[in-house]
């Protein structure tokens, strides 16, 4: 089972692992975008750990809609409002109940993402975080690992791809060659999720 304090866990490792990747992001952001999305996750992540320490929310879905909220209200970016809406549908989607199993947590999940696929339009191949997210709900299903290995390889697969939604679509074929920040950081989400489980007793990685 998991339970509140694996989501608070999961979102710490998150923000500590945006700290330590931020230039690299931006960097990313630089080459398709404006050099922004590491410093906007960078911001947003320390609110999340913040107002998660200052709220302490009792239930797993309380911990990520709670999260959730705040990215959306201190992310300036794109990305802000499509990660909240990521974390707060999943959230949302666990209801109130004070532990969860893994697979009610990869429905909760995969219904966050299909949410993000709705608020920006984006499909599978624009070269987005959708990239990275889809197909890491897909293996969540079966392990945590596995997820952030799909997640990894999302987010490598679209270095060739030409994006079709958000800034670097204004590129047009100039955005193929470069991979993209939005999966890049979707990674370390996932990542960060597996880390978490695999630090946790009783929980199969
Ligand atoms: P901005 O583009 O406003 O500067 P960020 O730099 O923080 O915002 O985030 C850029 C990332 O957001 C992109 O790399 C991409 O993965 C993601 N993104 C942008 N638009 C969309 C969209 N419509 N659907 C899904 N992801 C998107
Ligand atoms: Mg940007």
């Amino acid at each position: 089972m998991l339970d509140t304090d694996f989501f608070r866990r999961w979102m710490t490792a998150a923000a500590a692992s945006v700290e330590r990747e931020a230039n690299d992001l931006t960097e990313l952001d630089s080459a398709i975008g404006d050099a922004d999305h590491g410093s906007n996750l960078q911001r947003g992540f320390s609110a999340v750990t913040e107002v998660l320490e200052k709220d302490a929310p009792a239930t797993p879905g309380a911990v990520l809609t709670l999260a959730g909220r705040q990215l959306i209200s201190t992310v300036g970016g794109a990305s802000g409002p499509l990660y909240g809406t990521l974390l707060r549908r999943t959230g949302k989607a666990l209801g109130d109940d004070d532990e969860v199993t893994q697979t009610q947590f990869a429905q909760a999940f995969a219904a966050g993402v299909a949410a993000v696929g709705q608020l920006g339009g984006a499909q599978a191949g624009d070269k987005t975080m959708l990239d990275a997210l889809l197909p890491a709900a897909e293996a969540l299903a079966t392990s945590f690992e596995g997820a952030a290995e799909a997640a990894r390889a999302g987010a490598v697969a679209t270095v060739p791809m030409q994006a079709r939604k958000g800034r670097a679509s204004y590129l047009g074929e100039r955005s193929i060659g470069h991979q993209d920040p939005g999966a890049t950081s979707a990674a370390l989400l996932v990542e960060a999720l597996a880390a978490t489980a695999t630090a946790t007793d009783g929980v199969d990685a």
